[in-house]
């Protein structure tokens, strides 16, 4: 089958772009690189059955093959990111998943859209189940991104209703893994970034926030899965082992040492007190659960950030072309 990515060079994107290929699908990925990396595609740059247009989403699309399956990713997921280009954020989930459903109609493709847990807002129900509407600030800093996901959710539905398209949505919670940028904000990296440089972790408010971590290989299976499911309202996806902020930093300075100290930050507005996915929903219609455990995920991913960090100073290391002996003028 063929496949159209939006996002595809992103964290999340790459990844199932691994995936659609090793099943030997074809895949046409998009992704204007303004968060996500060509670096996480380049192996997949020279494969037959993998082209990659740079394109923004937001600016329709005309494609000259038919398309069977469309996931749209595209979004600026860390609150760093969306904090900083706001009405970016707010068209890729509304402007930019109109032309990823027109191209679905056109094509008579599946449609997957990667929702959030920030529908849930800060949530007054707990765990969150996809039946709870949500305490979202329409108007707060993070309202751009909580606001385009439930704009773009609400699109999927119109066009599910008014269309007949067969229509899925993830609502996905934190997830981690390799690819995620290293200076994206979000609590892992900034972490394990922190930790690498010896530098302390920056726990925001007293780090009693929580949060359900879950590693992107997990994701990966949840969202294939989903995605040829005929469930067209939202499923959770998620690992609901839930732990506070001020525990997550605990359990990085477990693997690095007590040389690494945690600094107590403001906490930003309007920030999650509580987040952990009720995933009874995928369990049940999709035979799905994480299995991969924080300890082995971290552990994977902090090999990861080591060998990054390692080439960055590297890089910063080695002298430019005109600072090598020889070529300097005299
Ligand atoms: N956080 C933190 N220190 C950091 C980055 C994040 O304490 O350097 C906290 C943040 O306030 C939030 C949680 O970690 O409560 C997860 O933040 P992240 O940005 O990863 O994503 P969110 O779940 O808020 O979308």
């Amino acid at each position: 089958m063929r496949y159209l990515l939006s996002g595809a060079a992103g964290f999340i994107g790459s990844h199932l772009c691994d995936r659609l290929i090793e099943k030997g699908h074809e895949v046409l990925a998009i992704d204007n690189l303004i968060t996500g990396h060509e670096e996480n595609i380049e192996h997949l740059l020279s494969h037959p059955q993998f082209r990659f247009i740079e394109h923004d989403v937001c600016v329709p699309l005309n494609l000259q093959q038919g398309i069977d399956r469309v996931f749209h990713l595209a979004s600026l997921a860390s609150p760093v990111d969306y904090l900083a280009h706001p009405i970016e954020t707010l068209e890729s989930g509304s402007t930019g998943t109109r032309n990823m459903l027109e191209i679905a109609v056109k094509n008579k493709a599946r449609f997957l859209l990667t929702s959030t847990s920030e529908c849930y807002g800060d949530p007054l129900e707990h765990p969150q189940t996809e039946s709870y509407w949500g305490n979202v600030n329409p108007v707060g800093l993070r309202s751009c991104y909580d606001e385009s996901k439930r704009y773009a959710e609400a699109l999927t539905m119109a066009y599910h209703r008014t269309y007949a398209v067969r229509t899925n949505i993830a609502r996905i919670f934190n997830t981690y893994g390799p690819r995620m940028a290293l200076n994206d904000g979000r609590v892992v990296p900034a972490f394990i970034d922190q930790a690498l440089h010896g530098m302390p972790l920056t726990v925001f408010g007293d780090g009693s926030q929580t949060r359900s971590f879950c590693f992107v290989s997990d994701l990966a299976d949840g969202l294939l899965r989903l995605s040829e499911s005929d469930e067209r309202y939202p499923v959770n996806l998620g690992n609901p082992v839930e732990m506070t902020i001020l525990e997550f930093a605990q359990e990085i300075q477990s693997r690095f040492g007590d040389d690494v100290k945690i600094e107590y930050k403001p906490l930003p507005s309007d920030d999650p007190r509580l987040r952990q996915p009720d995933i009874a929903k995928a369990k049940r219609l999709l035979g799905w659960e994480p299995h991969v455990s924080l300890r082995e995920g971290l552990g994977v991913t902090i090999d990861y950030f080591r060998k990054k960090v390692g080439e960055r100073e590297l890089l910063r290391l080695e002298p430019r072309p005109d600072q090598q002996s020889g070529v300097m003028a005299s």
